[in-house]
């Protein structure tokens, strides 16, 4: 190993902590809930989890661990295999089959993680003569799968609806054959939802298709948890849905892309991180199969998400501290430099509330946070001893 490489590295490092933008990693000895622990040297110290992608609670909900414990017994601990070679069970077909159903298209193919559904869905579907209009907000997997493709790239900035109609404009000027409009479903840092409407309207009024990364709804948004298209009302006009089974759905891991047949079916003989990856493990297959199941009928847990969503929304706006307006379980606290999003961190772990501090390059410099996230596995009181652990935080770090 060359010295000058390493010493190279080390000063990238030290630039990263000199501006305040090192993450470092709490180990979590508990499962995944709204109430954890953490290691503290040789102690276990509790803490409230304000973090977690697990919006419905589904993390440690026991009948998934069963069903998850029932698929090793029946079906072993791993494929060793590609789904194409020896790496399809009945389990993958079926968990496939469910994704289809719930999200109303013809099939659905699996990945092992959304960031490689994102990364492998443009390439065999779009060419060089076809266009790929993309908001500027979208997630990194989208940006890494848009530039692995050899279609024209087009970007309009977020959720603003006439930049995306004068990049529809510009792409049918330049002879583009096929135009795919792309978009989070919930932007994730911000937590407000696409104005998929004027998107499927404009898509129909210049003739393009509409992709829809729904990784932060699938699961808890719309009616029995179908995510943005079921709530904004725009249902099967999205051609595309990609979603991950890593958040709501259980949290585990994996990810798919739902559409129609000969889409799918062009993805799977295509698509590089489906032809050139492990198949999901057999238990995580099944453990998300009874997530889907659990999650459509789980009203009462996507009213008390809502229900502690609008309670530390108001709560927290009652003392003053400066929110980003939408109605998502994603409620970002803006707080502009990354030190003080740090800082602020650092004050509410010791109050025993674990919430991270998102800064550059996860958002833009001046942009910095602490992106809260509500889950049904939160009472109303742990809710209330949240908002007096941020007032009490703000206010010794002069915020409020
Ligand atoms: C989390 C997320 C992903 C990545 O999903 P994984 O399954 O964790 O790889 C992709 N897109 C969006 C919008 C996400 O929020």
């Amino acid at each position: 190993m060359s010295a000058s490489f390493l010493e190279h590295i080390t000063a990238t490092l030290d630039t990263i902590r000199a501006d305040g933008l090192y993450k470092t990693e709490r180990e979590i000895v508990t499962p995944q809930s709204g109430h954890i622990a953490i290691a503290d040297g040789v102690q276990r110290r509790p803490m409230l989890n304000l973090c977690a992608n697990n919006y419905l609670g589904l993390a440690d909900h026991p009948e998934i661990i069963a069903a998850a414990k029932q698929a090793l017994d029946a079906d072993g601990f791993g494929m060793a295999s590609v789904r194409f070679i020896c790496g399809t069970q009945t389990i993958h077909r079926e968990l496939e089959r469910a994704i289809a159903t719930y999200l109303g298209k013809d099939d659905a193919i699996l990945f092992a993680a959304c960031f490689d559904a994102n990364g492998g869905v443009f390439e065999p579907l779009l060419e060089a003569e076809d266009a790929i209009i993309s908001d500027s907000l979208n997630h990194a997997s989208i940006i890494d799968g848009v530039r692995l493709s050899k279609a024209k790239r087009y970007r309009y900035a977020n959720s603003d609806m006439s930049e995306l109609e004068d990049r529809l404009k510009e792409a049918n000027k330049e002879g583009a054959r096929f135009k795919l409009i792309v978009t989070d479903g919930v932007f994730s840092m911000d937590g407000f939802v696409a104005n998929l409407p004027a998107i499927c309207e404009l898509a129909e009024r210049y003739g393009a298709m509409v992709m829809v990364d729904d990784c932060h709804a699938t699961g808890h948004l719309g009616p029995e948890g179908k995510g943005t298209p079921a709530l904004t009302g725009v249902g099967q006009r999205v051609d595309i849905v990609t979603g991950t089974l890593g958040k709501t759905l259980g949290g585990a891991m994996g990810g798919f892309i739902a559409a129609a047949q000969p889409i799918i079916d062009l993805l799977r003989q295509r698509a590089r991180p489906y032809l050139f990856s492990n198949s999901l493990a057999p238990s995580i297959a099944a453990g998300s199969l009874k997530a889907i199941e659990i999650a459509r009928h789980a009203d009462d847990r996507r009213a008390k998400l809502m229900r502690n969503t609008s309670r530390f929304r108001e709560g927290m706006t009652k003392v003053g501290f400066e929110l980003l307006p939408g109605d998502t379980p994603i409620i970002p606290v803006m707080l502009h430099e990354a030190n003080l999003a740090q800082d602020m961190a650092r004050e509410l772990d010791r109050r025993g509330i674990y919430v991270a501090g998102f800064f550059f390059p996860v958002v833009p410099k001046g942009r910095a946070r602490i992106r809260t996230q509500m889950s049904a596995a939160l009472d109303d009181s742990d809710i209330d001893t949240a908002i007096a652990a941020f007032t009490d935080a703000g206010r010794q770090l002069g915020i409020i």
